[in-house]
């Protein structure tokens, strides 16, 4: 993809993250691990959630994701250095890295997923990064912020 459109595609998103924020449309935690994927996306590090990562067999399901290369391990490969992951954490990530902001709103994720995904997604983008991007940390403000409020009214 060109660098201009990968631009595009991430702006669109942004605009989108804020819609849902401002509507509070969507869980700021779950926007947040989504978003954090579209970044790693943008920036040459996207996630195959499809294939197994060591026998390139097609898998709809895995419970280890490799520590190196990140992708998912097949039941029958080897689990060496790899990090747990639970089937209902797996299948969210999945789906927030296969489907647009316009789907994403909707789905609900328990507590449990939410730390997991939070463990793997930080995992991923310190590893992939030498400095995790300042702004990724502005979704986590904004869930402290969100926890700590006050209705006004
Ligand atoms: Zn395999």
């Amino acid at each position: 993809m060109e660098n201009d459109e990968v631009n595009k595609e991430l702006f669109r998103d942004l605009v989108s993250s804020f819609y849902f924020i401002k509507n509070d449309a969507m869980d700021i935690e779950v926007l947040a691990r989504a978003f954090e994927l579209r970044i790693l996306k943008a920036t040459g590090y996207s996630l195959n959630f499809n294939q197994c990562v060591k026998c390139r067999k097609k898998i709809t399901m895995s419970n280890n994701i490799d520590s190196i290369t990140y992708g998912p391990i097949c039941r029958e490969c080897e689990k060496l250095n790899s990090i747990y992951i639970s089937s209902p954490t797996y299948n969210t990530l999945k789906f927030l890295n296969n489907f647009g902001m316009d789907r994403i709103n909707r789905i609900v994720v328990s507590k449990t997923s939410k730390l997991e995904l939070y463990k793997i997604l930080s995992f991923i983008i310190s590893q992939s990064y030498t400095r995790k991007p300042r702004s990724l940390e502005m979704f986590n403000h904004l869930t402290t912020f969100q926890e700590n409020s006050q209705p006004l009214l």
